[in-house]
């Protein structure tokens, strides 16, 4: 699964190096020159990670990020923020604004691409390309295939992601809303019934297996994938 990185840059030329060493890494850059831009693209779909730079023209990177902590939606988008100030003070003001991480312009690409992948590691391990096991299933992201019981199965690409999202994720509860967030990247244009659609598929997939039970159904709250 591609992790989209939206891009919060006013500098051409910034942004043009990003978006080159974000693409080297496998991942898709969305360019935004000013924090409006990016509300704009946020409000259409919800990037996987935030790189905000600190001086934008009109409202700063910190009041930005401060507003995307402060909505339910966007609160949970991982943010890097890009700086050019060296000042302790300002980097204790940038990680209580709500970034995850801090790097300080000139920075080394090698390095921001380092950072943004421990970020996305840490806070969306769904998006990593490490094999995952739980129970009797084992899910490898960079074959696209997941092994129940000694079992190739074959899934589609939503169940696909829907169970990577689940495996990453144990013993924790997420209502619709929430998956359609984090697996489908945005709760804006999909209908709810859309996750009970492909909750059943997957349930279908993992049944020969005998493994169906680990997505369990948690009335008026939603689902949880459980080896317990
Ligand atoms: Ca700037």
């Amino acid at each position: 699964m591609t992790a989209n990185i939206l891009v919060v840059e006013d500098e051409p030329a910034i942004q043009e190096l990003l978006a080159f060493n974000i693409a080297q890494c496998g991942y898709r850059a969305i360019a935004a020159y000013d924090a409006d831009n990016a509300w704009t693209y946020i409000n259409h779909a919800l990037p996987d990670l935030i790189l905000l730079d600190w001086m934008l023209p009109g409202s700063s990177g910190v009041e930005l990020a401060r507003r995307l902590r402060a909505d339910q939606r966007t609160r949970n988008i991982p943010i890097i923020m890009l700086t050019a100030r060296t000042d302790e003070r300002d980097k204790i003001l940038g990680l209580e604004s709500g970034a995850d991480d801090y790097i300080t312009k000139p920075f080394s690409p090698r390095e921001l691409m380092a950072r943004i992948r421990a970020v996305l590691r840490r806070r969306a391990p769904q998006m990593s390309d490490e094999t995952v096991t739980a129970g009797e299933l084992e899910l490898s992201p960079a074959m696209h295939r997941v092994n129940a019981n000694g079992t190739m199965i074959d899934l589609g690409p939503t169940e696909f992601r829907l169970l990577h999202f689940f495996m990453t994720h144990p013993e924790r509860v997420y209502s619709r809303s929430q998956l359609l967030d984090q697996v489908w990247g945005d709760h804006v244009f999909v209908e709810e019934r859309t996750v009970d659609v492909h909750i059943r598929r997957l349930r279908q997939a993992l049944e020969p297996s005998n493994l169906d039970g680990l997505i369990q159904t948690v009335r008026g709250s939603g689902y949880r994938f459980s080896c317990n």
